[in-house]
Formats: structure tokens, C-alpha cells, sequence
């Protein structure tokens, strides 16, 4: 029998405990989380001073280190959101902006309005120095109601930290305008590459990282998390960079080997974009996405409402 643990009203198989935070596969949320979950101050409290000067000190500087390589996974992004949106709708809100990349992506490639919201201090006098339109802030509903209105909101590794998920999401929804766009990307946990490297190789689960991690969603609950507001449009994942630890190469708990299987990625993916072959890269992902392999798993959904009407007629 597997073992269960409850706490309030969250209750499913104990899955692995860290810290003295069980991982369970919740039944009432449909994902798996830690229990206990930390409360929102708490988590203030970490991202607001500790998280880039002790958790992430280098953060900034390797941001700045992939900047070719993230210009295209940026690119990407912004030309599936012009494909989705049309012509004129360039409002664009990242929650979490970090260093603002993403932000300044936008602007460098013209036409697009945007703003950020990110709670660390280093990270917001950095944006600010790069000229950009970023608050000090965490999203919830009292920050959401000074924002506006946005045609895309972009919560890219955002999700796995908070304690309140469908929260969130339903802050995201009442931000866009009909038919407007949620980009999400979260790790891909309890994936079959790290069971098989559980099961086979005798890793132990590495990606359970509370209380900074609080949610472990895989391809299918990250879905289910969208699914209540909005329609999911595409489903892909990102290189399935645990491979290397199939290969032979333990990068957990060995930063430079890190960074060099990081490295071997990077070049890989640039070297298929000079060839033109971004497409064939894409398609290889969104196969593995199906396959529910991939390190991280990024989810375009648009918003429903105000469009109800339309929806019987096909997509
Ligand atoms: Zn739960």
C-alpha cells in the first residue's frame, strides 16, 4: 500500500519527503505539492531578499552569459504570440521578470508594450538600469488591480513557487482580455526520465527542492491547471537536459558539469537555427512533450470569456 499523508484540506500519496516537507500527490489540487505548504509571507520573505543573493547569487550574471541562446528561445515565444494574436494586440505583462531579458526582448524587437513584475530587489534596480517599466512587486489581487489590461501574461518558471497556483492563474485571467494569451513554462517533475533514473540508476529525487519549489507538475497537471479559464493552444517541452545523467554525465551537485551539459544544449539548438532548422527543433520537442519528456513543459492557452458564443464551432 502506498503510504498517504494529509494536511488541511490537501490529501494523497506521500511521494517523497526533503526537509521535513512531504511531497504528495494531491487528489484535491490535482498536482503534486509539498505539504506543509509554506504561507504567502513566507514565501515574500525568501524572494524579496534571500532568493538572489544567497539562493541564486549568479543568477544575473548567467542570464547575461546565454543571452544568444535566450534571444532565440525568446524569439520563439514572441513570434507564436504575433501568429496568435494578429496584428495589434502588444500588451505584455511577465510575472517574475528577473533581470527583465524577456522584457527587453520585446522591446528590441518593436511594436510591444511591456511591463514586469518581480519581487527581488537586485533584479528591479537591474531592469531599471536597462530602462525598463518593472514594479517591485508579487502578483496577487490587491498589485493585480493597479496594472491594466494585457494581451499576453507570461509566467515563465512562476508557477512551481507559489503556494496557491489556480490562484494565480485566475489573477492571470482577469488580467487579459478575451482571446488574450498565458504563457506558462514549469519544470517537468516526477518525468519518466527522472523515474527511470530513479529506478535504474539510483538517483535520488534531486528535483525536490522545498520549501522554493512548493508545486511538481508534469504535461498533463500543468494543463489541468489552465483547463478551468482558458483553452490550451500548444503544449511543447524544452531539451530533455537529464539525458545527460542517462549518458553518464551526474551533473546533480556538480555546477560546472552543469553548465557545460548546459552548454552542449545551447550550441546544439544555435546550430540548428543557422541552419535554418528551428522548425525541425520544435516539431523533435513537441513529440517529446507527447511523450511527457522534456526538462520543462511550456503551455499557451488563450482566455475564454466573451468569446463563450464561438466556441461550440471547432477549436
Ligand atoms: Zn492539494
Amino acid at each position: 500500500m502506498p503510504k498517504r499523508k494529509a494536511w488541511q484540506g490537501h490529501a494523497g500519496e506521500a511521494l517523497d519527503t526533503v526537509d521535513q516537507f512531504t511531497v504528495i500527490d494531491c487528489d484535491a489540487c490535482r498536482f503534486k505539492h509539498i505539504v506543509p505548504i509554506p504561507t504567502p509571507a513566507e514565501l515574500e520573505h525568501t524572494y524579496g531578499h534571500e532568493y538572489y543573493s544567497t539562493t541564486k547569487p549568479l543568477y544575473i550574471e548567467r542570464d547575461l552569459e546565454d543571452r544568444d541562446w535566450l534571444n532565440l528561445v525568446y524569439s520563439e515565444r514572441y513570434d507564436a504570440f504575433e501568429r496568435l494574436l494578429g496584428l495589434k494586440r502588444r500588451r505584455l505583462l511577465d510575472v517574475g521578470s528577473g533581470p527583465g531579458l524577456f522584457l527587453r526582448h520585446g522591446v528590441e524587437r518593436g511594436g510591444w508594450k511591456v511591463k514586469g513584475l518581480e519581487p527581488s530587489t537586485q533584479a528591479v534596480a537591474h531592469s531599471h538600469t536597462i530602462g525598463l517599466d518593472v514594479t517591485q512587486a508579487f502578483l496577487n489581487e490587491e498589485t493585480a488591480a493597479a496594472l491594466g489590461r494585457f494581451d499576453v501574461v507570461h509566467l515563465s518558471e512562476v508557477l512551481e513557487h507559489v503556494p496557491d497556483p489556480l490562484g494565480m492563474v485566475k489573477i492571470a485571467h482577469g488580467l487579459l482580455d478575451p482571446g488574450g494569451l498565458l504563457a506558462v513554462m514549469v519544470p517537468n517533475d516526477y518525468s519518466p526520465i527522472q523515474s527511470a533514473l530513479r529506478d535504474g540508476c539510483g538517483f535520488s529525487p534531486w528535483w525536490v527542492a522545498p520549501p522554493h519549489h512548493v508545486n511538481y507538475f508534469d504535461v498533463p497537471s500543468i494543463q489541468r491547471v489552465l483547463k478551468p479559464r482558458f483553452d490550451v493552444v500548444s503544449v511543447d517541452t524544452s531539451f530533455p537536459i537529464d539525458l545527460f545523467l542517462l549518458m553518464g554525465d551526474n551533473y546533480v551537485g556538480n555546477d560546472a558539469l552543469g553548465r557545460a551539459c548546459h552548454a552542449k544544449r545551447k550550441t546544439m539548438e544555435l546550430h540548428l537555427a543557422r541552419a535554418g532548422k528551428s522548425g525541425l527543433k520544435q516539431a523533435m520537442y513537441r513529440s517529446l512533450a507527447q511523450l511527457g519528456v522534456g526538462r520543462d513543459v511550456f503551455v499557451i492557452a488563450r482566455r475564454r470569456g466573451g468569446r463563450r458564443a464561438r466556441r461550440s464551432g471547432g477549436k
